[in-house]
């Protein structure tokens, strides 16, 4: 298991893919960064709804397949991504 040494909200500059739904998002986005030591240093990145629904149903030390939090739950994951959606457009 990786330990995570940073992490951090970043204003990405590449397009990344979020770890959580494997949704591509361009540069620019508002993504958190989490820099994980295994055998290599590592850079996972996760958008907001996947930091969202992480905090809901998971903890710390969890871990998840690439993609997976989207694969496993596509309903909850989506009525967080309206969630977030809807708190953004009402400021
Ligand atoms: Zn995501």
């Amino acid at each position: 298991m990786s330990d995570i040494i940073s992490t951090k909200v970043v204003t990405t500059r590449k397009s990344h893919a979020c770890w959580g739904c494997g949704i591509k998002y361009p540069p620019g986005t508002r993504m958190q960064a989490d820099t994980t030591v295994d055998d290599r240093i590592d850079t996972v990145y996760w958008c907001p709804v996947c930091q969202e629904y992480w905090d809901r149903h998971f903890e710390y030390g969890d871990e998840v397949m690439f993609g997976g939090l989207r694969r496993g739950d596509p309903e909850g994951w989506e009525t967080i991504r309206q969630e977030l959606e809807q708190r953004e457009a009402s400021g």
